[in-house]
């Protein structure tokens, strides 16, 4: 077993192991590591990573994937994997993203990987916690996916995240743990089915959550990013937040017909209180404020309910067009270069 320096807790609702039939033991292991501008980082990923590959009783094998780098990630990467049989690299051909990158990274593992390890290059996921993930998924669970306790992350994040989560729970069609990132062990079978989801608009962690089988959750303290500044721009961080929202709940679909069905409800009782003070008093109610308003606030409801239905359409758009999902600009399989 290896040295391990992390304190982790079991949770979640499916952290009752005894009922499950232990899975035999994990012997190779793919752990996936997409990388985008990450030369400040990748040093210390890369010792690190040496140490966790140290004869541990485990095959480990490391895939990275440089999502286009314009810094020097790229040529990193190079020097560190070739001639290491047990490192392979994917260079896309662009930059497509994260969740693209790590889709790259679970369509490129051996066939013979028994589970594939997700991180991060920033280190902000311990590799190290490797052993527990793995000892958590020989409990009989086909994913093991670790719950953010301790953020090390500005409040205004900290407060955003933690909304997000909960809302996006609350809408979503299917069970996804509050507060868990893509940090993962998946099984092979998992990795088969995710290989074989053919959706272009990808929340890894919630089709995780969708191919099912048995999940389970391990908190541990999320670290500092190290080095250099988060990849995630303010425009990619809301269009991964509402990929998690759009791509997995009819709720918001839902919630404008709801909203249109109290408008005439409401309409519709303003009309009789009309009528009646017409009958009764004589009077029509004056009010070009409230006029103003009441046109306003429905041009605001009617424009945001198409920006609502606007999101599923182009999710449709870009699906019906069936894109591969990236590029690969060169590989380097076993430590060998493989120009494509
Ligand atoms: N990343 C990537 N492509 C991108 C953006 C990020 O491959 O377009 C990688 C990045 O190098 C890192 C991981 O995805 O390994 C998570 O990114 P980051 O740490 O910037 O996200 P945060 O932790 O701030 O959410
Ligand atoms: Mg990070």
């Amino acid at each position: 077993m290896l040295r391990n320096s992390y304190s982790f807790i079991t949770s979640g609702p499916f952290s009752i192991s005894c009922i499950f039939k232990p899975m035999s033991e994990l012997k190779n292991i793919s752990i996936i590591i997409p990388v985008f501008n990450e030369s400040a980082s990748l040093p210390a990923l890369f010792s690190r990573l040496d140490k966790l590959m140290l004869p541990n009783g485990m095959n480990l094998k490391v895939v990275l994937v440089d999502d286009g780098s314009t810094d020097d990630s790229a040529h990193l990467i190079e020097r560190y994997v070739t001639g290491k049989p047990a490192c392979s690299a994917i260079f896309l051909s662009r930059n497509f993203g994260h969740a693209i990158a790590l889709s790259a990274g679970i369509s490129n593992i051996d066939s013979d990987a028994d589970a594939a390890f997700i991180i991060d290059a920033d280190l902000q996921d311990p590799p190290e916690l490797l052993p527990q993930f793995v000892a958590k998924m020989e409990e009989g669970f086909d994913v093991v996916y670790g719950i953010r306790k301790n953020r090390k992350e500005g409040l205004l994040k900290k407060i955003c995240y933690r909304f997000y989560y909960r809302l996006q729970k609350k809408f979503s069609n299917i069970h996804m743990p509050l507060d868990a990132g893509d940090f993962s062990l998946i099984s092979k079978r998992v990795v088969k089915e995710l290989n074989n989801l053919p959706e272009e608009s990808r929340y890894l962690r919630g089709l995780r959550s969708w191919v099912g089988f048995k999940q389970a959750g391990i908190d541990y303290n999320r670290d500092e990013r190290k080095s250099g500044s988060s990849k995630y721009s303010l425009r990619s961080l809301f269009k991964l937040a509402f990929n998690g929202i759009f791509n997995f709940s009819e709720f918001p679909i839902r919630f404008i017909g709801m909203v249109g069905f109290a408008t005439i409800l409401l309409s519709l009782v303003y009309i009789g209180v009309v009528i009646y003070k017409k009958l009764v008093f004589g009077t029509v109610p004056e009010g070009f404020t409230t006029l103003i308003f009441a046109i306003v606030l429905f041009s605001g409801v009617q424009l945001l309910s198409l920006g609502i239905i606007g999101e599923y359409i182009l999710r449709i758009f870009f699906q019906v067009k069936q894109r591969p999902l990236f590029i690969v600009k060169s590989k380097i399989t076993n430590g060998k270069i493989n120009n494509e």
